[in-house]
């Protein structure tokens, strides 16, 4: 029998009485749990808590058993929809990506660390779920610098990007043979980006919309896919996107 930590990042039925756990394991990075009985039980396993569980080593068919479980922390209230679905979305990223155990912790904290901060806002918790992005994005090894130019490597304000993820500064974009190939940034989101890594002192003063946040996403999504050669497509994003 094992212990561990872990948050439930998703839960899916399986057959009538019995659901799949996919959890993020403090020690163990992403694993599925097999809940057999659960969901006859009065007391429901709930989406963004920490439980500490108890379970039986997986078989051939790489699902652990749950034998019980207790609620350590709770990440499952959140202010508004919006932000519900910022929340949805950091959980999403962490299950998407490959977490090598022996990083597990970082990750785990970062994460937790996001919901916590993020619960009491009321909107612009995109910005917060952008820096997770961001923070993730460098412990892969694939850290993104949104103030180099990606053409003449100079430090410069973020002016486009392309669908390899590349920045560029305006004057490279005036000097490419191929111009149309980037995609100009809007003056809030070329402000996004360059305040990001310190985003949280600048909340008040950031007025999103759809066309900004289809930018930054794009980008950030072009980018991983660029460098981890594997489409990241995040459903709740989408959904996130929606609310502004
Ligand atoms: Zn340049």
């Amino acid at each position: 029998m094992i212990k561990a930590i872990g948050i439930v990042l998703s839960i899916f039925p399986y057959s009538e009485t019995s659901l799949i756990l996919k959890v993020l394991a403090w020690d163990k990075a992403q694993i599925s749990i097999i809940a057999k009985g659960w969901r006859k039980k009065p007391e429901p396993i709930l989406r963004f808590v920490e439980y500490e569980f108890t379970l039986y080593a997986p078989k051939e068919d790489g699902l652990y058993l749950l034998k019980e479980l207790n609620q350590s922390r709770d990440f499952s209230s959140y202010a508004s929809t919006s932000t519900w679905a910022a929340a949805e979305a950091g959980a999403e990223l962490c299950a998407r990506i490959i977490i090598p155990a022996h990083e597990a912790k970082q990750y785990y904290t970062l994460l937790t660390q996001y919901l916590g901060y993020i619960a009491p806002m009321q909107e612009n918790a995109i910005l917060i779920f952008w820096r997770l992005m961001l923070r993730i994005f460098t412990m892969l090894g694939i850290g993104i610098r949104l103030q180099r130019c990606d053409s003449c490597l100079l430090s410069k304000e973020p002016f486009a990007y392309n669908l390899a993820g590349e920045i560029i500064c305006q004057d490279c974009l005036q000097k490419l043979p191929l111009p149309d190939r980037y995609t100009q940034l809007s003056p809030m989101a070329g402000k996004v980006l360059l305040l990001l890594p310190e985003i949280a002192n600048h909340l008040q003063d950031i007025h999103l919309t759809n066309s900004d946040i289809s930018q930054i996403n794009q980008l950030f999504l072009s980018y991983f896919s660029a460098h981890q050669k594997q489409t990241l497509k995040l459903k709740s994003l989408s959904v996130l996107s929606q609310f502004y």
